[in-house]
């Protein structure tokens, strides 16, 4: 873990930045910052840091730090915590489980001092990969009971009003086997329907998911030989919700649902269909701290929600430079 000196000395190295300024050789900028948008009138601006598996290694704590920082010096009055806060527990034994809650709860609490509010990501879930974890269900925080400690949730999926609109988040991840895939269990589907329907179609309405519910990205990810060209493209269960069309019809028979977010894949996307925008924003982690992930910088959403239903999203790097593995 690298030498802490807390929240001030953090955001003053953010500020440092932002004024072209020396900074300590950590923080050496690895991509140029864009200039900040300019906020419209009648706008709450939000940023969507996703994908931060903050780890005791490769510095990941001060590039928590440092996304932070930058999100609340662009005037974000919210940070929406998108999933994967940390690496990893869903594989993981206690030890490692326990060190990586205190990390995450300490962080958001030094270098956080707007609201926070939180999406469950797979990586956040105690033990369901059984065999490397070695724990069981007989743990008394096993699965996503962890998952709601550690990001203080009374229930993983939940509902809040920001401005004009209403934030729906969404809990992407489903036990299969040892692993996962995603959709939503009966339980948050009806929770959804009922939502939705107590919403107004004149409100305009953001769903944020872990795992998209719809992304460009998962159609390239297969690159193929000529042989296998009349294979239809598969999507992995565990990519995009399989419930994904079901969800779309969903939003669109609502009327009032204008933007969805999601992260997960680590790369950034922008799809729109019959009225609705599908932004998958990359990685704070980048390649989980190793790097751009697939040429994707390390960086964060920044959005401005208008009170007419439009909104604005600009995606943020943070000139975060991975150093060299442990
Ligand atoms: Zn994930």
């Amino acid at each position: 873990m690298p030498e802490r000196s807390g929240r001030r000395s953090f955001l003053g190295h953010s500020l440092a930045a932002g004024a072209g300024l020396a900074l300590p050789a950590r923080w050496t900028l690895g991509q140029s910052i864009p200039p900040a948008p300019v906020q419209p009138p009648d706008s709450v601006r939000f940023a969507h840091l996703t994908d931060i598996h903050v780890q005791p290694e490769l510095n990941a704590q001060a590039g928590m730090a440092r996304a932070l920082a930058q999100a609340q010096s662009r005037g974000a009055t919210l940070v929406l915590n998108g999933g994967d806060a940390v690496m990893d527990v869903f594989a993981a034994g206690r030890p490692r489980a326990e060190v990586l809650k205190k990390l995450w709860r300490t962080t958001c609490a030094d270098e956080c001092s707007v609201p926070m509010r939180h999406v469950v990501g797979n990586h956040d879930i105690l033990g369901w990969n059984r065999s490397k974890s070695g724990l069981a269900e007989s743990e008394a925080d096993w699965g996503k009971k962890f998952s709601a400690e550690l990001l203080g949730l009374e229930r993983t999926y939940h509902a809040f009003d920001l401005g004009a609109w209403r934030i729906i988040c969404l809990d992407s991840t489903q036990p299969h086997g040892d692993s996962y895939v995603a959709y939503c269990d009966d339980a948050q589907a009806d929770w959804l329907q009922r939502t939705l329907a107590q919403t107004p179609a004149s409100m305009p309405v953001c769903v944020v998911s872990h795992i998209p519910i719809l992304t460009l990205t998962m159609l390239t990810w297969d690159e193929r030989k000529r042989a296998d060209y009349e294979k239809p493209t598969e999507i992995p269960a565990a990519e995009m919700h399989t419930d994904g069309s079901n969800l779309h019809a969903l939003f669109r028979k609502h009327g009032g649902v204008k933007l969805c977010l999601s992260g997960h894949i680590h790369l950034l996307d922008r799809c729109e269909l019959d009225g609705i925008t599908y932004i998958c924003d990359g990685a704070v982690s980048g390649s989980w701290w190793k790097g751009p992930h697939r040429g994707m910088p390390e960086g964060f959403g920044l959005i401005d929600l208008k009170a007419d239903g439009s909104f604005a999203h600009q995606y943020e790097t943070y000139g975060w430079q991975a150093t060299a593995a442990d």
